[in-house]
């Protein structure tokens, strides 16, 4: 059983977990021949996992989800330009809706119930808003954790409450010391400021990051989202926090329902993406900042597979499950919405007909989006394996994408 403590609760047992949802037929079959496999080098058994995976979803065959990305709430106290998160909970109206958020105790039930169809989980990312505004992140986190021990996890944060983040993840790597963090780095002094609306803001980011190496995370990315203010500032971010350890990735400012910001106030005109290409020149050693240049420079006509829906999920703070985040959000009956983990198991929600439907008309969207491609790059490696025979030197990058040693946050 769980023992209470002041953070919640202690692992100390593991968790009794009902056999519910015994999800065996494809899997099994996929299993008898798996074994001639075993021997095959790493890489060739992803290239042949991923046409297996590629035949699946041209018969819409659902798979067993590998990825889920977790917005765990739409709390957030940045003032961003890009995304109208932070503006939710202001508006009268959807105050309410605070309360619908998942629980503890939902989240709790979903994991619990979902085990044996989770069963080929490989990562977890949890998000928001911002994730730390929950008093029960870290219960979360070891919640998880305690159930999938092998998968990848970790909380993307902006960073901007340096002394509570210390206070949680010091808890958090009690008990899960590979951990993850990615800290949004938007622009370096009064730039990243502008950018998120807050005092300070660089500096207080900067102490979360120390604190969190101080701490010991071993991951750390800082992501930068560019908007026209800040993308000539991308050679100095890169700089400023591989100067402190962490890995620099950039990608575009999204526009969609996910970020509540249909304007295109900041969205990025032709001459912005051609300087932005110019500028992710040197970045040619990463996989998804290299081909984000080639498709801004329209040199990279193909796009990878997208398995969103599939085997990649993404569970909003109300606890619906969507294919991506970049699909309208919404409440339950608008229609990309597959179903809720309050009312339904995650197998009832993927494979039912309002479910496949929607992956049918998703089939031919494409999208950059990093969180999606990274994801999809792992599942279905032979982009990932092209790219590679052109950039035979970055070695370490082919692995981390293909998932060795690797905690994709
Ligand atoms: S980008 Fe992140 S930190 Fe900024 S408002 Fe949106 S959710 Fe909050
Ligand atoms: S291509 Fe991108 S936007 Fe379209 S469904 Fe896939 S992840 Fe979502």
């Amino acid at each position: 059983m769980m023992k209470k403590c002041l953070m919640g609760w202690t692992p100390i047992k593991p968790i009794d977990v009902p056999k519910i949802y015994h999800y065996s037929n494809s899997m099994l079959t996929f299993k008898a021949y798996q074994a001639p496999l075993k021997h095959l080098p790493l890489i060739a058994k992803k290239v042949i996992y991923s046409y297996k995976y590629r035949i699946k979803k041209k018969f819409h065959l659902v798979e067993k989800p590998h990825y889920i990305n977790f917005i765990t709430t739409n709390k957030c106290n940045s003032r961003c330009v890009m995304c109208d998160i932070w503006k939710i909970y202001k508006i009268d109206d959807n105050k309410p809706k605070i309360k619908d958020e998942l629980t503890f105790s939902n989240i709790e039930h979903f994991f619990i119930q979902n085990y044996d169809f989770l069963s080929h989980l490989k990562n977890v990312g949890l998000t928001g808003g911002e994730a730390f505004l929950r008093p029960d992140i870290a219960d979360i986190v070891l919640l998880i954790h305690r159930l999938y021990p092998r998968i990848g996890l970790g909380i993307q944060t902006h960073g901007l409450m340096p002394e509570l983040i210390r206070d949680r993840i010091t808890y958090i790597l009690k008990y899960f010391p590979n951990f993850g963090l990615a800290v949004s780095m938007d622009g370096v002094g009064d730039m990243h400021a502008k950018i998120r609306g807050i005092s300070n803001a660089c500096e207080k980011a900067t102490r979360t990051i120390r604190y969190a190496k101080e701490l010991g995370v071993k991951s750390i990315t800082c992501g930068m989202t560019l908007t026209k203010e800040n993308y000539h500032q991308i050679p100095e971010v890169k700089e400023y926090v591989e100067s402190m350890g962490c890995e620099f990735s950039c990608f575009l400012a999204e526009t969609s329902d996910y970020f509540y910001n249909s304007t295109s106030q900041y969205a990025l005109n032709a001459q912005d993406l051609q300087k932005i290409s110019q500028l992710l020149e040197p970045m040619d050693y990463h996989y998804f900042m290299s081909n984000l240049r080639l498709r801004i420079m329209g040199k990279r006509r193909s796009s990878l597979p997208c398995y969103a829906g599939y085997m990649q999920i993404v569970i909003d703070p109300y606890g619906n499950i969507k294919p991506c985040i970049l699909r309208p959000q919404g409440t339950e009956g608008d229609e990309d919405v597959m179903g809720n983990i309050k009312q339904q198991s995650l197998y009832e929600i993927l494979y039912n007909h309002k479910s496949n439907a929607l992956r049918r008309k998703i089939e031919k969207c494409r999208c950059w989006c990093q969180c999606e491609v990274s994801t999809s790059a792992i599942i279905d490696p032979v982009d990932t394996v092209k790219w590679f025979a052109r950039h035979s030197s970055q070695k370490k990058e082919f692995l981390k994408i293909l998932g060795v040693k690797v905690h994709k946050i």
